[in-house]
C-alpha cells in the first residue's frame, strides 16, 4: 500500500493545495468556519489557507493551541499545561506547514523513561543502553527484549502507512464512492496479507488483547512490563488487563522526534510552540483567528451547514464549517438535535468520553532526588518520562480504586520535568514538572464535584511523587492542579477526555466518529470533523486536520457545497 493512497493523483497534499493555490473564489462570509483553535483546527486551517481558501476560526479561550498551550501557571514559571511531551505529530506536516521556519525547534529527551520501584531497583530506558538494563534485571527479558520491539515496530510501521489517509469508509449502498472506498479496503486487506505470519499475529493481539496479557506473554520483570503498559493506560481510564487496551500502547508507538521512531521529545517553549507556530502559518496564508468567541450553535439550513452562531448571537456565515471539537459535544451540543437522524445522534450521546486524567503543574525549588537513584545533579533520569507505576498490578489497583473511590490510594504518575531540557520554562535554578496523573473517575462515584475534592487529589499526588523522591513535596512552590471537570472547563474537553472519545476499537478508524463518517465528513452537507474525534484519534498528531483538509478541498474543487 502506498504510504497515503488518498493522495490525489498520487501527490501529496502539500503539491495539491498549490495547485488550488488562487484558484477558489469566496462565495460567502467566508468559505469556510472552523469552530476551534486546537493543533488540528490550526492544521486544518493552514493547509486551507494554503490552498487560497478564505478561513476564520472561532476559539472560545483566549488564546490559541486547545490542550497544546504554555501558559504561566504561577509567577515566573511557565509550562505546557496539558499535553506536555512531543513524538506523534507527523513530520510530514511539520515540514509542510514549515514549522521550523516559524520557530518550532524540537529537542530529544536525554533519556526515554525512568521507572523508579519502591524497594531500590529502576529501569532506564535510554537510546542504546535499554536492552542492557532490562537485562540487569533479568537475563530472560533481555534476551527477549528486542524480538519485542521489533514486533511492536512492525504494527507501528502499518499504523504509520494509515494515519494521513481517512480509513476505508464503510457505506452501504452501489455507488462510485462505496466503490472507491471497497477498493481501498482491498489495498488496506492486501497490505496485511504480506504482513508475514508472525508480524499479523503481533498485530492481532495490539489490536484486541489487553496490554497486561500481552506484556505478561513477553517479560517476567515488573519494571520492563511497567514501562510499555504506562503507554496502555495514558488517556485510556481502564485495567491494563481490560482487553482492546494494548492498541493504546500501538498508538503511543507510531510517533518519532526528528527521524527516530518511538522517541519522545520536549518542544522548545512547550507544546504552545507548536501551536503558535501553526498559528503563525495560517495567518500568513489569511486565515482570520478570533479568540473568546465561543460557538454556541451550528446553522443547518436544508440539511447543511451554512456558518455559527456565537455566544454574543454573532451569526458568521460560510459554504463550509469543520468542527476541531469532539463529536460528542458537537452533535450533543451545538448542532440541532431535529437535523440529526435518531440512530445517529444516539450513537453520539452514548460516545465514551472520560480519560481519567488529573493534570498538576508544579513549580519547583530544586530537581527531585529518587530514593532508587539518588542526586540532584541534572542527570540523564531527571530529563525523561519519570513513571512513578512501578507495576501492571499497580496500575490495576489503580483503576479498581478509582472505579470505587474516585481516584486511586496510589495514583499512577508520568513526571517530566522539562526545565532540564528548556531554560525558557523556570526562572534560573528553579524548575517546572509536568505530573500527568492516572486513574481518577471523569464523574465522582459519590456524587460530589471536583471542585470539592480538587486540593485533597493534588496533595495525594504530590505525596506519591514524595513516596519515591523524599524531599520533593518540600520544594514545590507553586501548583497547579487540573481535575477531568477543570480539563472540560478550561480546554472543552468533554469529561476532561485527552482523546476526544476513548481509543477502543468500536470508536477507531472506519468508526471513528462513526461508521460511514470516517471520511471527516459529516451526516451534514458541508459539516466537517477536524478534530481527534475523527481517525487516527487523539494526541498531537496534526493528522485529523490534515485530513480533513484534505476531504474539503477535495468537496470544494467538486463544487459540492458551494453556491
Ligand atoms: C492533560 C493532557 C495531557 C496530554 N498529553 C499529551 C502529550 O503529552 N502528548 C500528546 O501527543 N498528546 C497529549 N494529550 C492529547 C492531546 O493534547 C489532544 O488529543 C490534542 O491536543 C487534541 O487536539 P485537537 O486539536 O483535536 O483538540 P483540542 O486541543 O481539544 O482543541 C479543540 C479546541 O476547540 C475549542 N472549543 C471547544 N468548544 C468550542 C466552542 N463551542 N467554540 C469555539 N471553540 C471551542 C477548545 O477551546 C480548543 O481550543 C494530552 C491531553 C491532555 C488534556
Amino acid at each position: 500500500m502506498r504510504a497515503c493512497s488518498e493522495d490525489v493523483g498520487g501527490v501529496s497534499l502539500g503539491l495539491m493545495v498549490r495547485w488550488f493555490c488562487g484558484s477558489l473564489t469566496p462565495m460567502q462570509d467566508y468559505d469556510v468556519i472552523i469552530i476551534g483553535a486546537g493543533h488540528n483546527g490550526l492544521t486544518c486551517a493552514a493547509y486551507l489557507g494554503m490552498a487560497g481558501i478564505k478561513v476564520k476560526v472561532v476559539e472560545r479561550r483566549a488564546i490559541v493551541g486547545g490542550a497544546a498551550v504554555t501558559e504561566e501557571f504561577f509567577p515566573g514559571f511557565r509550562n505546557s499545561i496539558a499535553a506536555y511531551t512531543v513524538s506523534l505529530l507527523h513530520p510530514r506536516i511539520i515540514a509542510e506547514l514549515r514549522l521550523a521556519e516559524h520557530g518550532l525547534k524540537i529537542v530529544e529527551r536525554r533519556a526515554q523513561n525512568f521507572v523508579p520501584a519502591l524497594d531500590g531497583r529502576y529501569l532506564l530506558a535510554a537510546e542504546g543502553a535499554t536492552a542492557g538494563n532490562v537485562a540487569a534485571l533479568s537475563r530472560a527479558d533481555g534476551e527477549r527484549y528486542d524480538a519485542f520491539n521489533r514486533g511492536l515496530d512492525a504494527s507501528a510501521d502499518l499504523l504509520r502507512e494509515l494515519i494521513l489517509q481517512a480509513p476505508p469508509n464503510l457505506r452501504r449502498g452501489v455507488s462510485r464512492e462505496s466503490l472507491r472506498e471497497l477498493i481501498k479496503l482491498a489495498r488496506f486487506s492486501n497490505r496485511i496479507r504480506r504482513l508475514s505470519t508472525q508480524s499479523l499475529s503481533t498485530m492481532l493481539d495490539l489490536f484486541f488483547k489487553s496490554a497486561g496479557d500481552y506484556l505478561d506473554g513477553w517479560f517476567e520483570g515488573d519494571l520492563v512490563k511497567a514501562l510499555f503498559g504506562f503507554d496502555a493506560i495514558v488517556g485510556n481510564y481502564v485495567s491494563p488487563y481490560a482487553p482492546g487496551s494494548a492498541y493504546v500502547l500501538l498508538h503511543h508507538a507510531f510517533g518519532e522526534v526528528n527521524g527516530k521512531k518511538r522517541t519522545w521529545g520536549h518542544a522548545i517553549g512547550g507544546m504552545g510552540a507548536i501551536t503558535q507556530a501553526m498559528a503563525r502559518v495560517a495567518t500568513s496564508c489569511g486565515v482570520e483567528i478570533e479568540t473568546e468567541a465561543p460557538v454556541r450553535e451550528v446553522l443547518v439550513e436544508k440539511g447543511r451547514a451554512t456558518g455559527v452562531v456565537l455566544g454574543s448571537g454573532r451569526v458568521i456565515r460560510a459554504a463550509a464549517v469543520a468542527a476541531n471539537v469532539d463529536p460528542k459535544r458537537l452533535y450533543t451540543a451545538l448542532v440541532p438535535a431535529g437535523a440529526l437522524d435518531a440512530a445517529f445522534l444516539r450513537r453520539m450521546r452514548a460516545w465514551r468520553c472520560g480519560s481519567g486524567t488529573f493534570r498538576m503543574n508544579v513549580a519547583l525549588s530544586e530537581l527531585p532526588s529518587f530514593a532508587a537513584r539518588p542526586g540532584r545533579a541534572p542527570q540523564d533520569h531527571r530529563s525523561p518520562g519519570i513513571i512513578l507505576a512501578p507495576s501492571l498490578a499497580y496500575m490495576e489497583r489503580a483503576f479498581w480504586d478509582a472505579r470505587v473511590l474516585g481516584w486511586s490510594r496510589a495514583p499512577i504518575i508520568e513526571m517530566v520535568i522539562p526545565s532540564t531540557l528548556d531554560d525558557t520554562l523556570a526562572p534560573r535554578g528553579a524548575h517546572v514538572a509536568s505530573l500527568f496523573c492516572q486513574h481518577v473517575a471523569p464523574e465522582l462515584p459519590d456524587g460530589s464535584s471536583w471542585d470539592e475534592r480538587r486540593e485533597q487529589v493534588a496533595d495525594l499526588m504530590v505525596e506519591t511523587v514524595e513516596r519515591f523522591a523524599p524531599g520533593f513535596a518540600g520544594s514545590v512552590v507553586g501548583r497547579q492542579a487540573l481535575t477531568p471537570l477543570d480539563l472540560e472547563r478550561v480546554f472543552g474537553l468533554t469529561g476532561g477526555d485527552i482523546f476526544h472519545g476513548a481509543l477502543s476499537l468500536d470508536q477507531l478508524f472506519w468508526a471513528r466518529p462513526a461508521l460511514g463518517y470516517a471520511d471527516y465528513r459529516s451526516p451534514l452537507r458541508g459539516l466537517y470533523h477536524c478534530g481527534s474525534g475523527a481517525h487516527p484519534g487523539g494526541g498531537v498528531t496534526g493528522a485529523p486536520g490534515h485530513n480533513a483538509a484534505r476531504a474539503i478541498i477535495v468537496d470544494w474543487r467538486k463544487g459540492r457545497w458551494s453556491r
